[in-house]
């Protein structure tokens, strides 16, 4: 069955409106659980804050400011601490407020941001990166559907190549879950070359949580493969949307689920993810 323009919105029978783009986080949510995608993507039901979510948002932001303020040589470990410090403050009031940690922990949280920073400068020289995109946001449509990415950062390498390179602010895991996460960077491949007519030669996944880098080099088969998931996932979607049937998939991965509380899988309490939707809404 042909899908109309994702962008249009469209309400299957049980009135579920599918969204408007296709991310790598809505792909692998959908994929990994069907019900914990509703909550965040139909239901639109807020994350719980979590350290390790506010961590990964400050530490993202102190590179994307230290990569788009001044010329490469100022990107030095002073400038990193300097972004640290107008970061900090920025989110101070909000996000990190709303962790309600007490000064022990909030010490400790900092302290955690701060070794993480240092591992990335182990890592690489940012004032050697010839950085032409942070957080680049593309999009592009394929079949009617739009796909959509933020890349953390496009570098272009000095044989001309690009390269897309993706913070995590944990560490490596094991290679199957590794495998999941370059599923994401091959989005993002697919996505460069048809928003900018050419695909990176290289993928990049910095773990700053244990200095681990990770590459791989997409090819015609790979880039092919992703278009094949995106558009097979986009087809179960507006399948899931019509008969508002998004199932539970318990795993190793509800321990870390925001909507463990509301999910009947793992013994929320029942009607409770109905008042959550009401009050959403
Ligand atoms: S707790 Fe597990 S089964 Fe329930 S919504 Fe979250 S990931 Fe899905």
């Amino acid at each position: 069955m042909p899908s109309g323009r994702a962008g249009a919105t469209q309400p299957g029978a049980m009135g579920l409106p599918l969204p408007d783009t296709l991310t790598p986080s809505k792909l692998a949510s959908f994929v990994s659980c069907p019900l914990s995608f509703r909550f965040a993507y139909l239901d639109r039901l807020p994350e719980l804050p979590s350290p390790q979510l506010v961590r990964g948002t400050l530490v993202h932001r102190v590179l994307q400011l230290l990569f788009s303020s001044g010329p490469p040589d100022g990107r030095t470990p002073e400038r990193v601490k300097v972004a640290f410090a107008v970061t900090w403050e920025a989110l101070l009031p909000s996000e990190i407020a709303a962790l309600g940690l007490g000064p022990r922990e909030l010490g400790l949280f900092e302290q955690q941001a701060r070794d993480l920073l240092d591992r990335y400068l182990s890592m690489e020289d940012p004032a050697s990166v010839h950085a032409i995109g942070i957080e680049l946001d593309l999009r592009a449509e394929i079949e009617g559907i739009e796909l959509r990415g933020i890349i953390d950062r496009l570098d272009l390498l000095p044989n001309g190549d690009l390269a897309v390179v993706d913070y995590k602010t944990g560490r490596a895991p094991r290679p199957e879950q590794t495998r999941a996460r370059m599923t994401a960077l091959l989005f993002y491949a697919l996505l460069c070359e048809l928003a900018l007519g050419k695909a990176p030669s290289e993928l990049r996944l910095m773990y700053l949580g244990d200095g681990v880098v990770v590459t791989e080099s997409p090819t015609e088969q790979s880039l092919r493969g992703v278009r094949q998931r995106a558009l097979a996932v986009w087809r179960a979607l507006e399948r899931a949307c019509g008969t508002g049937d998004f199932r539970a998939h318990p795993s190793p991965l509800c321990r870390s689920c925001t909507y463990r509380h509301l999910c009947p899988a793992t013994g929320g309490e029942p009607g409770a993810a109905s008042r959550a939707v009401a009050t959403a809404g």
